[in-house]
């Protein structure tokens, strides 16, 4: 990577670490504007055809979009996206009119077709998070170009083609039938991690999911191979929990960027437009063999196991949880060399390790943990808000395990909201601890639970409090010795050994 370019992708990336720390939020949803001037008819069913193409120095994007049923009044695309439409009519017709943000169609029928061309080096210079040049590609959200009908109908038929030079690609979550990207209403809604330009797609399936991969920036010390394993280990990590993993489909964009310090993989971020993808920054001195079980991939894989949560302490808390426990359960913590000689106990004691850790380090905040929960970008309380949060989930988890002889655990919680996903929509934790309380309850009802659990209860303690209790930076219940960092695994008492084996064998009871 040249130079310039690195300085672009560092530049870009520090406006997104001051932003967020590792998910971006979605973009505004919009909101429905069904009777704009009496224009839309009613709902029947709306096909949306997209067909983009660019130059072979992806200076431009032509995007034609033909619509049939409901007639739009006006196209709208993500914030600022106006600056970059340099020409937009109706096919055929005149330039259409901008009112705001918004383009204004006057003129087209119950279907009718609109050409956009779009300056793809005006949103690479100017879009800043949202889309940049990084050596012959560009890194870019679709809700900078994709224009589309202001209001979203309920029943949407909507396709994207892409007509590309040779030579040139573009990965994006999109679900691919035949020629067609198929476009639901999450893709224009939400931001996504797409590339386009000069690269040869990676794709490959792994636990159940087929990914497709953009390798962008200076070629890396890591092989292809070696690339694939990392994420093939990252997918398997989060089918510990769900079985497979939680999505059919995810797209990830690699960039290969160093200057950041240690670690093999410097940052990710997981976006939900469209279906799942995500963004990583490798370093480019990674070797292959130190990828496998890195936490970045891991981490922000799991985001896609859960809907969209609005509270940090619940998003980024139970995805750092889970981030430690399930690479243990794949086997993958600790070094390459380590590992070779490795046995269950020593994936057991480097995840209780950095369990200890995370919470020791993220132990206390001036407020409470709702509301540095609240105010974490703000206050940059990322370390209380994430390690709060892993300390409800474990908690929870240890609480549940313990009431059930191991039956039950926060394992079933989580794959209980996975049906949520679909529903492309953001939740309170409030309103998945309401579901969590019905479900537990119903585990009591039916004989499972030896005592009341109220997961609402458990989290409230925890959010009301200025730091962890000790019980859960301690271990306590898990049978080891803390001594200055490092674990010893103690054999009892063995109601403590029955529950910290449970927790790294994914269906072991504790009788
Ligand atoms: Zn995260």
């Amino acid at each position: 990577m040249s130079q310039r370019s690195r300085f672009t992708v560092l530049g870009l990336l520090i406006v997104i670490a001051g932003v967020t720390a590792c998910d971006r939020a979605p973009m505004q949803a919009r909101q429905p504007s069904s009777d704009l001037a009496g224009r839309e008819v009613p709902d029947g069913e709306s096909r949306w055809r997209y067909r983009a193409s660019v130059d072979g120095e992806l200076t431009r994007m032509q995007l034609g979009l033909c619509i049939e049923g409901s007639v739009p009044h006006a196209l709208v695309a993500g914030d600022d996206a106006l600056e970059f439409v340099r020409s937009a009519r109706v096919r055929g017709g005149d330039e259409l009119e901008r009112e705001g943000e918004r383009l204004i169609l006057d003129t087209l029928g119950s279907s009718g077709c609109i050409d956009l061309e779009l300056d793809l080096t005006a949103m690479a210079d100017q879009g800043e998070r949202d889309a940049t040049r990084i050596g012959e590609s560009l890194m870019l959200t679709p809700t900078l170009w994709l224009w589309h009908p202001e209001r979203i109908p309920e029943s949407l038929d909507a396709t994207l083609e892409l007509d590309l030079p040779i030579g040139i690609h573009m990965t994006g979550p999109w679900p691919i039938e035949g020629d067609q990207r198929r476009l639901d209403e999450s893709a224009f809604r939400w931001a996504a991690w797409t590339a386009l330009g000069r690269f040869e797609p990676i794709e490959f399936d792994a636990a159940g999911c087929s990914f497709e991969l953009a390798l962008l920036g200076a070629r890396p010390q890591a092989s292809d191979d070696g690339i694939r394993n990392w994420i093939r280990v990252a997918a398997e990590s989060s089918a510990q929990l769900f079985g497979r993993f939680s999505r059919e489909r995810t797209s990830v964009v690699v960039i290969v960027s160093g200057g950041w310090g240690g670690g093999p993989v410097h940052f990710g971020m997981a976006r939900r437009g469209g279906g799942a993808s995500a963004m990583l920054i490798l370093d480019p001195d990674t070797e292959d063999d130190e990828l496998p079980g890195e936490w970045v991939s891991t981490h922000e894989f799991l985001h896609f196991g859960m809907p969209l949560v609005a509270d940090p302490w619940m998003a980024e808390g139970f995805v750092t949880y889970y981030t430690t426990i399930l690479r243990a359960r794949r086997g993958v913590l600790g070094s390459d060399s380590e590992r070779s000689s490795a046995d269950a106990d020593f994936q057991t004691r480097q995840a209780l390790e950095m369990l200890a850790e995370g919470f020791a380090g993220g132990r206390t905040s001036a407020g409470t943990l709702a509301h540095a929960s609240e105010t974490m970008r703000e206050q940059h309380a990322y370390r209380r808000v994430y390690w709060g949060g892993a300390a409800v989930a474990m908690d929870l988890d240890l609480q549940l395990r313990l009431a059930s002889g191991g039956r039950r655990s926060l394992d079933d919680l989580m794959r209980s909201m996975t049906m949520l996903i679909p529903e492309r929509r953001r939740w309170t934790a409030d309103e998945l601890f309401e579901r969590f309380d019905r479900e537990v309850a119903g585990w009591r009802e039916a004989g499972e639970l030896d005592r009341e659990v109220s997961p609402s209860a458990i989290a409230r303690q925890h959010l009301d409090a200025r730091a962890t209790p000790d019980r859960i930076v301690e271990l306590h219940e898990l049978a080891v010795e803390l001594d200055a960092g490092t674990i010893r695994l103690l054999e009892h008492p063995a109601d403590h050994v029955a529950l910290r084996r449970s927790l790294f064998a994914p269906h072991a009871r504790l009788d």
